[in-house]
């Protein structure tokens, strides 16, 4: 124990060197420590504490200088300052350090925090001053009052604030561990007030001349000096553990940074994700047609060309088909727009029915439609529009309560066999061949070698041909179909009278079949033929203006109700009047129910008086009428139909045309 004692004493300089050297590195560690941004108050105010020990150490290693070099009054003079400084800070990291919570402190404590306010230490400097100033040796009773007033408190402020502050703030600190280092803070500094701040030099006043270093040394026979140094290490290794707390909220905020980060990334993800998908939608619909669901004309004009290319650069054919719904006007002025939106969907779902998978199916405008057919040569090409022309013709287009059927022209253009550079040169070349097709009267399959044929006119110079006969030839075709497109539109209308006169299906049709039947085997023919499909068409239009009530009665009808029944081919006659290229189907209309002995009506002709045209279309309506259910009763069988009518030969209907509708009848199966 001597030894130990007399060792420390001879070497009490090596004391302080290493006494200075752990406050110096706590004040290092303090200011070397990043606590920018934290949150915690305690970063605010550790500087103060950093200050102490880079002040302190200075101090220490003066008083080792003194003990190498001697006493030297000037430099006692300068330690005595630095002592000063250093205790300042000390104190007043410790004013700072308690008052950090001093919100959540209970009454007594909140009382006493307010006592510290910032002049408590400069109030306490000048203290010392005046009470140095009251004894002997000023310089050494200064030094000691430095310490009674300054280092002691700080002590107890800092014991009692690094407590407090952890106690306040445990819900953070517990996870990181840190309690050791704030309770070792806590008590080290406690400790360092009482062994720095009231074991002084021996002086000749209360309380120094009984408790000093003189008195701490004959006890303990080690010097106070090294126990301080065990607190300054102490004190260092615990504030070194304290700042991990900063090291941990920097990982904290850098981790809550990543994570958000993280979380802003993958919302971009799911963003780009979505907006690639939008992206893809909206290209895909910008490449469809909305109500149909085909594709559209810009799709046609981006993929014609590729499709051209590869048929050239492989040498396989390459077809389109160019389809333009007939007389789709009147359908729309006749039933309504919406009804003519339902035709183009159900007209787009039956072409698709027909077409292979890896064909193109395109709605080119309103009621046009392509098709692209790759490597299918033309014979293929117009076998399939053979089939589509024959599917849409044979097809019921419309809803529960209104049907129609449909008519459609189609041109065939194909490469190699119709040479073409671009593209659209093959849609456009159908476009042209369509155009053809329907002068010709469309609903029928027009490849470019038809156009030829019939008209001896090549395609490439429909347009340009200058020869008078051919435009005389063209203004009479179109006008014959200016024309068609007004009968068509009376005809769709009629088709609705057909409906109220419990008529179901084709009657109209079939009538204007049978009519055309008789007519050519009577060897009419040109125009003639064509006024007595017209009229067989049209014949009873003029039921418009007769109710349904008496169109439909099961019953006999009363004599008031069979007057209006006969007025209706007056009325269909009257309707179609003012129509001036209509003039010549007027009279059959008019006398479709003319009886051949006369007995008919409205003008009771008689015989040959009838025009030829009424007496047939009066023996094709009268079987198409017996063939179908009626209001009044069930229909009669073909050959029961054809017998009746027979029956009749002589009296109601002309025995010729009776005679030659048998024929037909025996030998048509499309009549049978
Ligand atoms: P044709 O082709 O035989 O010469 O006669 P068309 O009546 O079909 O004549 P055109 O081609 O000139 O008229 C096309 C009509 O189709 C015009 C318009 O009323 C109708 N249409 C076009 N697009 C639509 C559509 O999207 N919905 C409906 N309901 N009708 C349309
Ligand atoms: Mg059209
Ligand atoms: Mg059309």
């Amino acid at each position: 124990m001597q030894t130990i004692s007399n060792w420390f004493q001879n070497n009490m300089d090596l004391v302080f060197i290493l006494y200075g050297l752990a406050f110096f590195i706590m004040g290092v560690s303090i200011l070397s420590q990043p606590k920018k941004g934290s949150k915690l108050k305690l970063a605010n105010i550790l500087w103060v504490l950093a200050y102490f020990g880079l002040t302190h150490s200075i101090n220490e290693w003066l008083d080792a200088w003194e003990i190498i070099k001697g006493y030297n009054r000037s430099l006692a003079g300068i330690r005595f300052y630095i002592l000063l400084i250093s205790y300042f800070f000390l104190f007043e990291f410790g004013r700072r350090l308690f008052l950090l919570e001093k919100e959540k402190y209970p009454v007594i404590l909140k009382k006493f925090s307010k006592c510290l306010s910032w002049w408590v230490a400069p109030v306490l400097v000048l203290c010392i001053y005046f009470l140095g100033a009251f004894f002997n040796e000023s310089l050494h009773s200064e030094e000691i009052w430095t310490r009674y007033l300054l280092g002691f408190p700080s002590g107890i402020l800092i014991g009692a604030g690094f407590i407090l502050y952890y106690y306040y703030e445990r819900q953070i600190f517990k996870p990181i561990g840190v309690r050791r280092y704030f309770i070792g803070a806590s008590l080290t500094f406690l400790f360092y007030g009482v062994l720095g701040g009231l074991i002084v030099h021996k002086s000749d006043f209360f309380p120094s001349n009984l408790l000093n270093k003189d008195l701490f040394l004959s006890l303990t026979k080690i010097p106070v000096q090294v126990f301080r140094l065990i607190c300054a290490a102490v004190a260092t290794w615990s504030i070194v553990g304290i700042s991990r707390i900063f090291n941990w909220e920097t990982i904290k905020i850098l981790e809550e940074e990543i994570n958000k980060r993280k979380k802003f990334e993958a919302e971009r993800e799911k963003l780009n994700e979505q907006l690639l998908k939008t992206n893809e939608n909206l290209r895909r619909l910008a490449l469809r047609d909305s109500h149909t669901g085909l594709y559209n004309h810009g799709y046609l004009v981006r993929i014609i060309e590729s499709e051209l290319s590869r048929a050239k650069r492989y040498e396989h054919p390459l077809s389109v088909i160019f389809m333009d719904i007939d007389f789709f006007k009147s359908i729309n002025d006749v039933y309504g727009h919406q009804f003519g939106d339902l035709v183009l969907k159900q007209f787009a779902n039956n072409l698709q029915k027909v077409v292979r998978s890896s064909d193109i199916l395109v709605r080119y405008g309103g009621e046009e439609f392509v098709v692209i057919l790759p490597q299918i040569s033309i014979v293929d090409a117009m076998a399939l529009s053979g089939r589509i022309l024959a599917s849409i013709n044979s097809y019921e287009f419309g809803n529960g309560t209104q049907t129609v059927k449909l008519k459609v022209s189609i041109a065939v253009s194909s490469y190699p066999n119709d040479y073409v550079h671009r593209g659209m040169d093959l849609v456009e070349l159908a476009d042209k061949i369509l155009i053809k097709a329907k002068e010709h009267g469309g609903n029928r399959v027009y490849s470019s070698e038809d156009t030829k044929n019939n008209k001896g006119v090549p395609v490439e110079t429909i347009q340009e041909s200058s020869d008078v006969s051919t435009l005389k030839d063209k203004i009479y075709r179109l006008t014959k179909r200016a024309n068609q497109s007004v009968i068509e539109a009376t005809a769709a209308f009629a088709k609705t009278i057909e409906i109220k006169d419990y008529h179901t299906g084709d009657h109209v049709e079939k009538t204007v079949l049978y009519a055309t039947e008789i007519a050519k085997a009577l060897g009419i023919s040109g125009e003639s033929i064509e006024n007595i499909q017209q009229a067989s068409m049209l014949h009873d239009l003029g039921k418009v203006g007769i109710s349904e009530e008496i169109l439909s009665k099961p019953t006999n009808l009363t004599e008031e109700e069979f007057m209006k029944i006969k007025a209706h081919p007056q009325i269909g006659a009257d309707i179609i009047r003012p129509i001036q290229f209509m003039q010549s189907v007027i009279p059959l209309i008019r006398h479709h129910h003319e009886r051949w002995d006369g007995r008919g009506y409205p003008a009771e002709l008689k015989g040959k008086e009838i025009p030829i045209g009424a007496r047939i279309i009066a023996v094709a309506d009268a079987y198409q009428a017996l063939t179908s259910d009626r209001p009044y009763r069930k229909a009669y069988s073909k050959e029961e139909a054809i017998r009746i009518i027979q029956e009749e030969a002589g009296s109601h209907f002309d025995p010729e045309i009776v005679k030659i509708f048998t024929e037909i009848f025996n030998r048509d199966t499309q009549i049978k």
